[in-house]
């Protein structure tokens, strides 16, 4: 395992001072109505990079009020060219500060840091510079229904909004939510993952460098089940967009039923890539096992199942454990890293008690599923062959770099197979027959088919699940719906 560290702590501004990172509420930075705190650590050497506002109910009431003030006031009576402006003016902001957010993220999610410069930031401020160029082009219609009238729609801000983020994408998946939030005219309180408060409140302060006005954006940072659970049960929050498991889903669902708050779910994902015996085999194999082992596997969409037909079952689950053993596993820090530790150490635990679940089933584990090293939560890639559909390691997310490798016999049983557990976010497809890739296609239960390809995402298209993987989707002119409501006007001519 490389470790050769290319920043340090001390070129981050927001942790290098060793003081607390406090709440952003109504544009000001205020220490929890506790005064707790918690730490955050690095997941690559579990030292602590800082220490963070442990939020609780009254610090939600705080900034649900901040919120719901610049909704009706400064927020809502702005022009929309001008939203748009200050969003853009952010996504400038977080250009010139590229390296320094590239860095929190990297030391604060243990993701490697070429990976969140290739990726993960240029799709933050993409999807930023997306929905600015929306900010004014949200607009009703004018409807013909009766001679005498004139009717005609309006698409008006959802309100407050409460958006809670995973620790897996932070930054990328506050501003999914953020960015057509801000855009339609809404106001935010934001909840990140308690493992990963740090971009969030560092784009807090870069947001309000860009002209955002105070309590337009609010970030409480602290335990899910308190901070993320008086958000789901306020009265005065409108609408709830969360990323995450479907077990936090579904109390979701259930505290926005008090005053039918809408919601909108992005949940987890066993995604199937199915690779026919006419694909180009080596190909597939490289994007399959980037497919499972990017972010470690810790991705809603990951391929964490490949299904490969029998014919050549055996070349890819060879080419799989060759890539895996070549994955370079080391500090997130240094640029040559491709793979960086899990999240935690519960993570870390979780996924090894999923490796030891594989092989009590019969998986035959051919490479990795061990930690690596002792400090940091490393964990080589795993890649288990002669799965069976129905093993646990098939059927549950694990969310880590473990894949599951199957085989089947003809289209009719792959089909069965990738459509055949609880979620339905992803799936690939891999064979030169057209017809046969189109078929998938319709009939694969996904929210996303890639063909011949795998794991793309872009703001411009719909991003989201169906089942187990949740409801409404994400980007494109589908968030935009998400955060308006439209209004009917009629007005009566004969006056
Ligand atoms: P999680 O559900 O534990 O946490 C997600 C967020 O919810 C965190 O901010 C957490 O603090 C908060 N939370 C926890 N308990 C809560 C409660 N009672 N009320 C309100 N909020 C609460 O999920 P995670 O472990 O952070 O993320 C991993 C999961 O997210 C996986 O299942 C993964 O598939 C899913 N995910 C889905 C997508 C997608 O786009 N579909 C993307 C990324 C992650």
């Amino acid at each position: 395992m490389s470790i050769a560290y290319d920043y340090g702590r001390e070129s981050i501004p927001a942790v290098a001072s060793g003081k607390p990172r406090l709440l952003l509420i109504d544009g000001r930075h205020v220490p929890s109505a506790s005064g707790r705190t918690f730490k955050t650590l690095n997941p690559a050497n579990e030292q602590v990079i800082a220490t963070v506002a442990e939020g609780n109910e009254a610090d939600v009431d705080r900034a649900v009020a901040a919120a719901r003030r610049a909704f009706e006031g400064p927020w809502r009576s702005m022009r929309a060219s001008e939203r748009g402006q200050i969003l853009l003016r952010l996504a400038e902001l977080m250009k010139q500060h590229a390296d320094e957010i590239a860095a929190l993220e990297s030391l604060d999610a243990g993701k490697p840091i070429a990976g969140v410069l290739r990726q993960d930031l240029p799709a933050a401020i993409d999807t930023l510079t997306y929905y600015a160029g929306w900010a004014d082009k949200i607009s009703g219609e004018v409807v013909s229904t009766r001679e005498d009238a004139l009717t005609y729609t309006m698409r008006e801000p959802v309100g407050v909004v409460a958006a809670i983020v995973p620790w897996n994408f932070p930054l990328m998946i506050g501003m999914w939510k953020l960015a057509p939030a801000l855009a339609c005219g809404c106001t935010i309180v934001m909840k990140p993952a308690e493992l990963t408060s740090l971009s969030a409140l560092r784009i807090g302060e870069l947001a309000l460098e860009a002209g955002l006005p105070p309590g337009v954006l609010n970030i409480v940072t602290g335990p899910g089940r308190v901070v993320g659970d008086a958000l789901v049960n306020h009265p005065d929050v409108d609408k709830v967009t969360f990323t995450g498991s479907p077990g936090v889903g579904r109390g979701i669902l259930r505290g926005a039923a008090g005053n039918f708050k809408r919601v909108s779910l992005e949940l987890g994902g066993k995604s199937a890539n199915v690779i026919f015996d006419d694909a180009d085999i080596e190909t597939a194999s490289m994007a399959a096992a980037s497919g499972i082992f990017f972010n470690a596997g810790q991705v809603c969409s990951a391929g964490s199942r490949v299904l490969a037909h029998e014919k050549v079952y055996d070349e890819v689950v060879e080419r799989l454990t060759q890539r895996a053993r070549a994955i370079r596993i080391g500090d997130p820090a240094d640029r040559a890293t491709a793979m960086g530790p899990v999240i935690s150490e519960k993570q870390m635990k979780s996924i090894l008690d999923y490796v030891d679940i594989g092989r009590n089933e019969g998986a035959r584990l051919t490479t990795g599923g061990e930690r690596v090293g002792d400090r940091g939560y490393f964990i080589s890639p795993a890649v288990f062959a002669d799965v069976e559909h129905q093993m646990r390691i098939s059927q549950e997310e694990i969310f880590g770099p473990v894949v599951s490798v199957i085989k089947f016999k003809d289209e009719a049983e792959a089909l069965r197979i990738a459509n055949g557990t609880a979620y339905s976010l992803a799936a690939g497809v891999w064979s030169r027959d057209i017809g046969r890739v189109q078929r998938f296609a319709k009939q694969a239960k996904a929210g996303t088919v890639w063909i011949n390809t795998y794991g793309y995402t872009d703001v411009r298209l719909p991003w989201g699940g169906v089942r187990d993987s949740g409801f409404g989707r994400e980007h494109g002119t589908a968030a935009l719906e998400n955060f308006t409501e439209p209004k009917a006007v009629w007005m009566n001519l004969n006056v």
